[in-house]
């Protein structure tokens, strides 16, 4: 039965890593949820559980091509989010956030309907400002590996911005940071996922640089959260807000607690960094504590362990 207080809500990108744990989330706060999704990085056994739900619905399509539904509210998610995933077709990657954005803005538009958008902590690039706060214009290099996903996600901002001004449309934007939990893609390349899979199987633990540079990792749960809170803020706030775990760790503490949390042979191997990694990254997240009440609840310990028995999970049944 539809219930007097449901809406029909699009989630872009819905078979992602954080598409699908909003599609589930807004489906049990019962909603009508529409997931959207071309399949590039995400895949159906993330939504598989969803399928037999009468309020959920999966369309396969690509967003830099016109879309045309009936909704109230839409969470715009897709593109690719690992340096390795958004840099194997770079071109594709700044047309998902530039096109992709202004066919989703534009359906907002039709519909009066209220749309967020998932942005980035890249948009502060490697920044000199630290911790980052909204009010720091960022440090980006336009025409490097990076450049794609950080100058497509702030010419997104720059849509919203100029759609909100121009016709009126209700907008909201997080800037994500780093963000992991289950059904990340196990090849992704990110850090949490990679570590994990290497401390798994006993195989050395890459460690790009001398792991002096510094993350900022928030669990999942929270993350949905801070985006459904988001989206729920009076009118008259748009963001850009950050959302993410202030609790700064360097890449060589990670590793060492994940080899320690999996009981790992591993040992650490030292790679050459990737051109225009980030040197720092830590989230200031007042606006997010003032304008949402949110805050991150999830310690990293507890995050980490649901994370290594999902990529558990999945080592199993590859094997
Ligand atoms: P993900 O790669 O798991 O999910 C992205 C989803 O978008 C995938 O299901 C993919 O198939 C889909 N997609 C890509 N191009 C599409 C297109 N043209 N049309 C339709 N669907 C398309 O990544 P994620 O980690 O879940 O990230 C989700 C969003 O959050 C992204 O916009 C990302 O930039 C943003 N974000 C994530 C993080 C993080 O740490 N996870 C950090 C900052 C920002
Ligand atoms: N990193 C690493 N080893 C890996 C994967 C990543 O040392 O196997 C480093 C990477 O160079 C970066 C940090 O971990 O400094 C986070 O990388 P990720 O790709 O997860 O996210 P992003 O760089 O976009 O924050």
């Amino acid at each position: 039965m539809k219930s007097s207080d449901q809406i029909r809500i699009l989630v872009t990108g819905g078979a992602g890593f954080l598409g699908s744990h909003l599609c589930e989330r807004l489906l049990k706060e019962g909603h009508d949820v529409l997931c959207v999704d071309n399949f590039y990085t995400g895949t159906k056994r993330n939504i598989a559980h969803l399928l037999d739900q009468p309020y959920f619905e999966l369309l396969r399509h690509d967003i830099t091509f016109p879309l045309y539904v009936e909704v109230d509210e839409i969470y715009n998610l897709a593109c690719p989010a690992s340096p390795i995933h958004y840099q194997n077709n770079p071109v594709q990657t700044t047309k998902v956030n530039v096109h992709g954005s202004i066919n989703m803005l534009g359906l907002a538009k039709r519909l009066k309907a209220k749309i967020l958008q998932a942005s980035t902590s890249e948009v502060y690039g490697d920044p000199s400002v630290h911790p980052q706060p909204e009010n720091y214009w960022g440090n980006v290099n336009c025409i490097g590996p990076r450049s794609c996903y950080d100058e497509g996600k702030r010419c997104a901002e720059t849509l919203f911005f100029d759609y909100h001004r121009q016709h009126r449309i209700r907008i909201k934007v997080a800037r994500i940071f780093n963000t992991y939990g289950p059904n990340m893609h196990p090849d992704d390349g990110r850090v949490i996922s990679n570590f994990i899979l290497q401390a798994l199987r006993n195989e050395p633990i890459t460690i790009y640089g001398d792991g002096s540079q510094t993350r900022s990792f928030c669990y999942m749960d929270d993350m949905i959260s801070g985006l459904i809170r988001l989206m729920n803020t009076p009118d008259d706030f748009t963001g850009p807000v950050n959302l993410g775990n202030p609790i700064e760790l360097s890449i060589l503490e990670v590793a060492k607690k994940i080899i320690a949390m999996t009981g790992s042979k591993s040992k650490i191997s030292f790679k050459p960094l990737p051109a225009d990694d980030p040197k720092q990254r830590q989230p200031l997240i007042d606006l997010a504590k003032e304008k949402l009440g949110w805050t991150p609840e999830v310690p990293l310990e507890k995050g980490l362990e649901k994370t290594i028995s999902y990529f558990e999970d999945v080592l199993r049944k590859r094997n």
